[in-house]
């Protein structure tokens, strides 16, 4: 399988690079995104994926994608990433051997536990993949990664975790001081690992942000010490998503003619983007539901074809943080494919987006391609959120976070009559305790291993928002 950009010159598309030439790397050089220059068609394999384990469909649908792997090592590498050890956070009574068990609200509405992994967030179901990918590709070069983030709280943690105790690779992960909830901080601060450094920023997100860019625009500063990142835009994580749809579809339906539903919470696009591929795949999803928070910028799209990314001060601090964004990085990938994979099309729709400026679909022949990619979107608020947290808690005994709330409340008004819905459970509760106490009048219920973590002794150091104290930090750790 080779790999195109987003941007490539559509007519002549000569750049083409292997899975491993993107792995490491983030943005194509032409400021696109990679995607496999076709989409597997894998409806014939349904029958025999049926009844494979979590890491035996994950090595046969990477392997679509990955051919520079031998196949030895790929499948060792799926088995090592997906076992019931790792996926173990999972509600009592289930199987944690499923990786993402199934749990039912109603008959036709369910589930998908994505959050049972090591940080209680979907991200886990990716990241810990990427860094036994990491570890076997920078091992075979002698190469070693200094991976420099900033986060908000999922992705950092997520990365930390995947990356713990690899000797290929060091995490400097800054996050804004006293910003995270008390038990995303215990998540990361009470790592003791030589390879993973916390930096706690004085300053918001955006400042950490920025200093990630500043250094990373340094191309000097990059190449000496190696700066890599793991950002969502990352192919790799996008193809460990895919993997998940189908599992779900074959926990949720009896037979391979069955369609379904599935509504996703989503922030950036890196999600459901996955299920658009598993869809062009040929995965029966007759429909995907798009759900956002205030943040509506997609909703907005799928509404009305006009797609306008907010600046950071239109951008609203809400309950369900993760999905607090401003534009989606991984659209992109979805709107090559809405325009028939015409590189030109999508260079000129972002070079008025890269301008801060906006598109409008309706003024051109794509906008009838739409409803073909079978998206529908709705978006949830702060009261909405409270509204069904309680509900599910009181009608089904079931604890589910902001995001996942976010998702179930507009899954149920676009499901389609007689079609088995299933919702993406995307963080734990006790990752969000402070809208639970404030729907639910308790404290969230939390994974019996996890009690207590916040009383774990702490490593983080506190530092000015300042990219030349981050770079010398850096420096004198590598
Ligand atoms: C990251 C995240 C999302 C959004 O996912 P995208 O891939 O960015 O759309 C939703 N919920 C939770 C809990 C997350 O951590």
């Amino acid at each position: 399988m080779k790999y195109i950009s987003t941007r490539g010159v559509s007519a002549n598309q000569s750049a083409t690079q292997s899975f491993s030439d993107i792995l490491l790397g983030g943005l194509a050089p032409d400021g696109g995104l990679y995607l496999p220059e076709h989409y597997p068609q894998v409806a014939d394999r349904l029958n025999e994926w049926r009844s494979l384990d979590y890491a035996e469909l994950a090595f046969r649908i990477l392997s679509l994608f990955i051919d520079d792997i031998p196949s030895a090592d790929l499948r060792a590498i799926c088995k090592k990433t997906y076992t019931a050890e790792t996926y173990r956070y999972c509600r009592p009574g289930r199987n944690a051997a499923d990786i993402v068990p199934l749990t039912s609200l109603a008959p036709d509405f369910h589930l998908l536990e994505l959050s049972n992994g090591p940080t209680l967030a979907f991200k886990d179901m990716a990241m810990q993949l990427l860094g036994n990918l990491f570890e076997y590709a920078l091992g075979k070069r002698g190469e070693t990664i200094n991976i420099l983030g900033a986060t908000s709280g999922d992705t950092g943690s997520a990365a930390e975790y995947a990356m713990l105790g690899k000797h290929n690779v060091r995490v400097f992960m800054l996050s804004p001081e006293g910003r995270m909830s008390a038990f995303q901080r215990a998540q990361m601060y009470s790592l003791d690992e030589p390879n993973i450094f916390n930096i706690a920023v004085r300053g918001m997100f955006d400042d950490a942000q920025d200093i990630v860019k500043a250094v990373s625009n340094d191309a000097e500063f990059k190449a000496r010490y190696k700066i890599g990142a793991v950002n969502s835009i990352n192919w790799a994580r996008v193809a460990a998503q895919i993997v998940y749809y189908f599992k779900g579809y074959f926990a949720a339906t009896r037979s391979n003619d069955d369609e379904v539903v599935f509504s996703v919470p989503s922030g950036n696009f890196g999600n459901i983007c996955a299920g658009h591929i598993a869809r062009m795949m040929g995965l029966p999803i007759a429909r995907l539901v798009l759900a956002t928070n205030e943040n509506n910028v997609l909703d907005e799209f799928f509404r009305s074809g006009i797609y306008r990314p907010r600046t950071s001060s239109e951008t609203h601090v809400t309950s369900s943080p993760s999905m607090d964004i401003s534009k989606a990085s991984n659209f992109e990938r979805f709107v090559f494919d809405l325009v028939g994979r015409d590189a030109a099309v999508v260079r000129e729709l972002w070079q008025s987006v890269d301008a801060g400026g906006t598109f409008d679909l309706n003024a051109t022949p794509f906008m009838t391609h739409l409803p073909a990619f079978c998206f529908v979107s709705g978006s949830s608020s702060h009261a909405d959120r409270l509204a069904t947290i309680r509900d599910v808690w009181q009608r089904h005994q079931l604890m589910i976070d902001t995001h996942t709330a976010d998702g179930v409340k507009v899954a149920r008004e676009h499901g389609l009559p007689g079609l088995p819905t299933i919702v993406l459970e995307t963080a734990q509760a006790v990752k969000f305790a402070e809208t639970i106490r404030e729907a639910l009048d308790r404290d969230p219920l939390r994974p019996l291993p996890l009690e207590g973590i916040e009383s774990l002794p702490q490593q983080v150091t506190v530092m000015a928002a300042d990219v030349a104290a981050v770079k010398s930090f850096v420096a004198a750790r590598c």
